[in-house]
């Protein structure tokens, strides 16, 4: 006999002795929305298998309980769990793209400070501390992108995160978590800067990054920093290399420059290929963007004047968005707006850069040149990544509300953040069909209060959110 066992999705509860008897559960939604047709589906029943947190069905409630009868005419004795969720939104957990776990809000103290004056003993423990607030706010999966002078301790972070053979869990609590240990840089162009020796990139032994210079160097920096343990390679492509001359010409100092030449970056991404590793690369400007696309790059990160109508004029932006449209979604588009718009209201980052990434970001709205989320849809693929360390760990979501707030609209902002993402961090072994698969597999996912997953509202004011995790235990619920 089939007897179904109810868990109350408030108050963090833990499936009930009885459904402990059925190697699956099933969740019931309210809405289900999916990555995919980027729709909200009424009342859908999600059935899982509880060890692998694998998704078997998905199906209409109504047609659920028709089977759930003939299985109950089947007398075959399984008791089984209901997750019961009819009045929630249910979504696929979030992924932010672009985070520092090993930062913190550059308004409480500076990238500066933050390097040259916290320890590794510090920074790693703050680390543990973001991974939870990150999970805690819905994002099940991140892209690190450096820890900025915090060695290779992303690389423990990851071990610490992760559900290892004959654990009960992990030994923290965070996301799913893709990193890329030190980030490359060439030399002379990153920071930490000493003041007493001008010549020094190099505060107390602290480095923000790698630094590799020439063909044989970077490949040399890649093969290290892979064999060290990196999911993904990051390259500053461009940067504010000449920032020593603030004192006398700001806007000098604040402008980027290619870090690397072709030759540079085609051996630094070619073997990250071969080794089967993916390739992100910070860059701003249009002439290195492209640069990047025809050399295949992963991801490219920020991308602030992608469309910049005044240097290079309107028919130069244009056509190179066009351009990337039409690559058919080989390269991902990071927008980063919540770090740039963040610093811009703190008065901690150049005021016009976010003029400069709203219009370009707006512009591949209006050319029609971003891409829903998922297979088949030509543009610009795009995800969430919000460069979550700048600002505090948790406001994650502000990404969304930025790209909402521009005109994007809300479910394929959702599309962006859920499945977009997930195609963007996983590694080059999950490309094709097995990837289809891995996202099938969502092993945890969250219900937003009230049905009214509309973007803004309800993604500004932190939403409710119960969270259910890994073989269906209620994690955390609030
Ligand atoms: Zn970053």
């Amino acid at each position: 006999m089939v007897s179904i066992s109810p868990t109350s999705s408030t108050g963090a509860s833990s499936p009930s002795p009885v459904a402990r008897s059925s190697n699956v559960y099933h969740i019931f939604a309210g809405k289900l929305f999916d990555s995919h047709s980027r729709k909200l589906v009424p009342k859908q029943a999600i059935t899982i298998d509880r060890d692998s947190g694998t998704i078997l069905k998905v199906q209409d409630v109504a047609d659920f309980w028709a089977e759930s009868e003939r299985r109950r005419l089947a007398d075959n004795g399984v008791a089984e769990e209901i997750v019961d969720l009819m009045h929630l939104t249910v979504l696929p957990g979030f992924v932010d793209a672009h985070v520092h776990m090993f930062l913190h809000a550059y308004k409480e103290t500076s990238w500066n400070d933050q390097l040259t004056k916290e320890s590794l003993a510090e920074r790693t423990l703050r680390a543990g501390a973001h991974a939870r607030k990150t999970l805690m706010a819905g994002f099940t999966t991140v892209r690190d992108l450096g820890t900025e002078g915090a060695e290779d301790a992303d690389i423990a972070l990851r071990k610490c995160l992760a559900v290892l053979p004959d654990a009960e869990g992990p030994i923290i609590p965070g996301p799913r978590y893709y990193c890329s240990s030190r980030a490359i840089v060439s030399t002379g162009s990153y920071g930490p800067k000493s003041s007493l020796f001008p010549s020094q990139n190099v505060v107390e032994g602290v480095t923000g990054a790698e630094a590799a210079d020439g063909v044989e160097g970077c490949i040399r920096a890649v093969r290290r920093q892979i064999g060290t343990g990196a999911d993904w390679i990051k390259i500053y492509a461009d940067y504010r290399v000449r920032s020593r001359m603030s004192d006398v010409s700001p806007s000098t100092a604040w402008t980027s420059t290619a870090l690397f030449t072709n030759a540079e970056l085609r051996a630094m991404i070619d073997t990250a290929h071969a080794h089967g590793v993916k390739v992100a690369a910070h860059t701003n400007t249009p002439g290195v963007i492209e640069q990047l696309l025809d050399l295949g790059v992963d991801s490219i990160e920020h991308g602030s004047d992608l469309f910049l109508s005044d240097a290079h004029g309107t028919r130069a932006g244009a056509t190179l968005i066009e351009k990337w449209a039409s690559l058919r979604g080989t390269t991902v588009w990071v927008p980063t707006l919540a770090v740039v718009y963040t610093l811009g209201q703190q008065g901690l980052h150049d005021t016009a850069a976010w003029e400069r990434t709203r219009r370009s970001f707006e512009k591949v709205l209006q050319v029609g040149g971003a891409a829903g989320a998922g297979p088949g849809r030509e543009g610009i693929r795009i995800a969430c990544g919000g460069d979550t360390g700048a600002f505090p760990h948790g406001e994650n979501g502000l990404e969304m509300v930025l790209m909402r707030r521009l005109g994007a609209e809300w479910g394929v902002v959702l599309g962006w953040a859920t499945l977009g993402g997930w195609e963007c961090v996983r590694g080059m072994e999950w490309e094709g069909e097995r990837g289809e698969a891995r996202v099938r597999s969502v092993e945890e996912g969250q219900g937003l209060q009230g049905a009214k997953a509309r973007g803004k509202s309800n993604l500004e004011r932190g939403c409710r959110l119960a969270r259910f995790g890994r073989a269906g235990r209620a994690i955390w619920s609030a």
